[in-house]
């Protein structure tokens, strides 16, 4: 597309998290140049908008694009190039549902990163950190007693020449992993420090790794300055990432008051992932689990909403992730904002917890997550008001994708005005 062109009569997101009366955006090599009423006739391309309603692309800060299976068996005779392939397919899904920024939890290695980067694919900007380091019996382990096999991470990612390690235990072995982690191009360090709710046979609410082994990392990780994310549940293990210095809890099912307080003070943030509550719940009923497993989602969906009424009680900062793995979630992932809202979230604050929130905790709010003049032109547009979040129920509501000023969802009015189907992609 033209390195300039004026997007006319779009109602557009604002500051406050609401969709304001129609005005033009002027887009110059990338980032906004302009908004505004009216903006005067030139020679710039300039193609009519009205009736669109025009946000900043989503955050998703936490979602796993490279599991896109999750049947072990399936992920183990997949050859490694396929499954890269495959996590392209994902990325591809999830920037044309909405999301042109992402925070990998876990699997998304360098390779997938710079690939999007150098244009072989499209996708979500990423930012990764490649492995959930896990203790020895913890959620991550794919140990098989059986044959007494180790296995790759959880049967969800496979083995490749270097990938780091990810169970790991003790201070020793902490610093070296983070290390290596690092080393391999992580932006991320992602610990777990809690049990999945759908492994059959773990105690979803056993806190696992110590505050010693927590601290080494964030220590480890700081020192190259990079971000510590920790997957808890349970209110023992938020309170260690917090004491700790993780950058952002995950999940936070059983968040409480007097964690939630100390969250605050500490600046910590929570990404309180519900779709994938909402579809391992679903996948439960249509009898995909064990009584045991059953009994661990019941539990959590009592707790639906809590989390978020709490958070927002004591001023924990939230930003929105999904948690999306397996074929079907991934392109779905701003079903989250529905479900954000469905837990008590005001639609406003919804909105910018989707984008500006995100962008804050990724660490880029200079030039991402607003439509503001100056900022990268990464945006989605809608057919019909995205403030009725029942929207993003639907499938393809997303009408239009743009990222750096590239239309990656071109609309049909950006085709109508000669804008080329096929978008040539690249950095
Ligand atoms: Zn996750």
């Amino acid at each position: 597309m033209s390195a300039e062109f004026i997007l006319r009569e779009l109602s557009a997101l604002d500051e406050s998290g609401q969709f304001g009366e129609p005005l033009d955006i002027h887009v110059r090599e990338g980032r906004i140049a302009d908004m505004g009423k009216n903006l005067p006739l030139s020679d710039v391309l300039s193609i009519d908008c009205s009736g669109l309603w025009l946000m900043p692309g989503v955050f998703d800060c936490h979602a796993h694009p490279a599991m896109w299976c999750r049947d072990a068996l399936e992920t183990l005779r997949t050859p490694v190039t396929e499954w890269a392939l495959a996590a392209a397919d994902s990325l591809r899904r999830t920037l044309k549902g909405g999301i042109t920024f992402l925070r990998d939890a876990g699997g998304a290695d360098a390779g997938l990163r710079n690939a999007l980067e150098k244009g072989y694919a499209t996708g979500p900007r990423l930012q990764i950190s490649i492995v959930l380091l896990s203790q020895t019996g913890g959620q991550m382990d794919g140990f098989l007693p059986g044959p007494g096999l180790e296995l790759p991470v959880g049967y969800l990612l496979p083995d490749y020449p270097g990938r780091p390690p990810y169970r790991v235990d003790g201070v020793d072995e902490m610093r070296r992993a983070v290390r290596e982690v690092i080393r391999a191009g992580a932006d991320w360090v992602k610990l777990v420090a809690a049990s999945a709710p759908h492994q059959e046979g773990q105690d979803f609410d056993r806190v696992e790794y110590t505050l010693e082994e927590l601290q080494t990392a964030v220590f480890e990780a700081g020192r190259a300055g990079k971000p510590v994310m920790v997957d808890a549940k349970m209110p023992e293990a938020i309170e260690m990432c917090v004491r700790a210095g993780a950058r952002s809890v995950e999940h936070g099912v059983f968040l409480d008051e007097e964690r939630a307080a100390l969250m605050a003070t500490a600046g910590t943030w929570l990404v309180p992932t519900q779709y994938v509550y909402r579809d391992l719940q679903q996948k439960a009923e249509a009898g995909a689990f064990g009584p045991k497993t059953m009994a661990v989602l019941d539990n959590f969906h009592s707790r639906r909403g809590e989390v978020v009424r709490i958070a927002r009680a004591h001023g924990v900062r939230m930003a929105l992730g999904s948690d999306a793995f397996g074929h079907e979630m991934h392109g779905n992932n701003l079903r989250e904002l529905l479900y954000l809202h469905e837990m008590g979230m005001p639609v406003a604050e919804v909105l910018q917890t989707a984008t500006v929130r995100g962008a804050e905790l990724c660490g880029v709010e200079d030039r991402y997550g607003r439509l503001a003049p100056g900022y990268v032109f990464d945006a989605i547009a809608f057919e019909e008001d995205p403030s009725d979040l029942r929207l993003f129920e639907h499938p393809d509501v997303v009408r239009m994708v743009f990222q750096g000023g590239e239309p990656r969802l071109p609309h049909p009015r950006l085709l109508d005005a000669g804008v080329p189907e096929e978008v040539p992609v690249g950095a």
